[in-house]
């Protein structure tokens, strides 16, 4: 397959021929259609975030299943798909306390493995990690959803705990910080809290979103 590969630190930037992914028996390869460009990605090519090299970038990504591992239940070739940042190994108490982000055993396509600049990614842990996509959503608007949009959500709700009515002053608008500002300015789905919380406990990731109790955030523009 093609892939974007570095071969050292800081190096340049080839799109050559690579080996396909493998599929462990917890593991899904996904066929990417969209993937984002982040800061980490410049992070981890500067050697602020060691790689092995050669090494494959991209962790912002959604894509279609295509090839599926032994142990994996939840998901079939065809599903439309995308996974966090961090990939929590799914068996841990970190894991099951729905905080995958601090999981001693996390993965990270882009980082821990070669990432989403190519035609292929492994997502590992797969039951545990991918979300179902709507079938409204496009890849493109889904790729961004679990770097940039999960963090500014997860800040402005579980640690700015914005209301309805407040302003919100955002330091910084790169990825996540205009993430934030969209999720501010905009009203949020009902069904993103439930998800956010239920990926990791009873809720079936591949039951798609249910409506929850949680009242969204309202706009709170202002000129
Ligand atoms: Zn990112
Ligand atoms: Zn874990």
């Amino acid at each position: 397959m093609r892939a974007v590969v570095f071969d050292s630190v800081g190096g340049p930037l080839e799109v050559r021929d690579v080996p396909e992914p493998g599929c462990p028996p917890d593991g899904v390869v996904l066929d990417v259609r969209a993937t984002g460009v982040c800061r980490s990605d410049w992070h981890a090519w500067r050697g602020h975030d060691p790689v092995a090299l050669p090494h494959v970038p991209g962790h912002e990504f959604a894509g279609v299943v295509a090839r599926v591992g032994a142990d994996v239940t939840s998901w079939r070739p065809g599903d439309r798909v995308t996974a966090p940042f961090v990939c929590g190994c799914g068996v841990c108490a970190y894991c099951g306390a729905g905080d995958p982000q601090v999981c001693p055993g996390q993965t990270q396509p882009g980082f821990t493995h070669h990432g989403s600049f190519a035609e292929q990614v492994l997502v590992r842990a797969a039951d545990f990690n991918l979300v179902r996509l709507p079938g409204s959503m496009s890849f493109v608007a889904a790729a961004g959803l679990g770097c940039r949009v999960a963090t500014a959500y997860r800040a402005l709700t579980a640690h700015g705990r914005l209301a309805a009515g407040e302003w919100l002053a955002v330091h910084g608008c790169g990825g996540v910080g205009l993430s934030a500002v969209l999720l501010g300015t905009h009203s949020v789905p009902a069904s993103w809290p439930s998800m956010c919380r239920r990926r990791h406990r009873s809720w079936p990731a591949n039951a798609g979103p249910r409506r929850s109790s949680t009242p969204p955030l309202r706009a709170t523009s202002r000129p």
